[in-house]
């Protein structure tokens, strides 16, 4: 069936642009979020492609920049954290020991705020 087989290209077709629309969009628009934990607790998620400064409880300051994640300013004595270089790759993290403080790339979709909720 000629008509058929047209509707199957067609079909692909569509299907296969959206997928690399979504696939364009998504990194675009730069995808994944910052997740901020303190002492094993959600403190928040910020989203990557937004520049920003997140202060964390008065012993971190976090910088958003470019899509990557800098601990700029910590109270902590070995400032291992200040010292680390910026993150951006799903899977990264900073962590601030004497603080408790975890800074962890997280990809996709917006995380659960269940920390807010709280
Ligand atoms: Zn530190």
């Amino acid at each position: 069936m000629k008509k058929n087989d047209w509707i199957m290209v067609a079909a692909v077709i569509v299907i296969a642009s959206a997928f690399i629309g979504f696939h364009f969009f998504g990194k675009n628009s730069g995808n994944g979020w910052v997740e901020v934990q303190v002492d094993g607790e959600v403190y928040g998620s910020y989203p990557l492609h937004r520049e920003q400064t997140i202060e964390i409880n008065d012993t971190n300051l976090l910088t958003v920049v470019n899509g990557a994640a800098e601990m700029k300013r910590a109270s902590c004595p070995d400032q291992v954290c200040v010292h680390h270089k910026e993150i951006s790759r799903n899977g990264e993290s900073i962590i601030c020991l004497p603080n408790k403080v975890v800074i962890s790339i997280v990809d996709g979709e917006e995380p659960e705020l269940d920390a807010v909720a709280n």
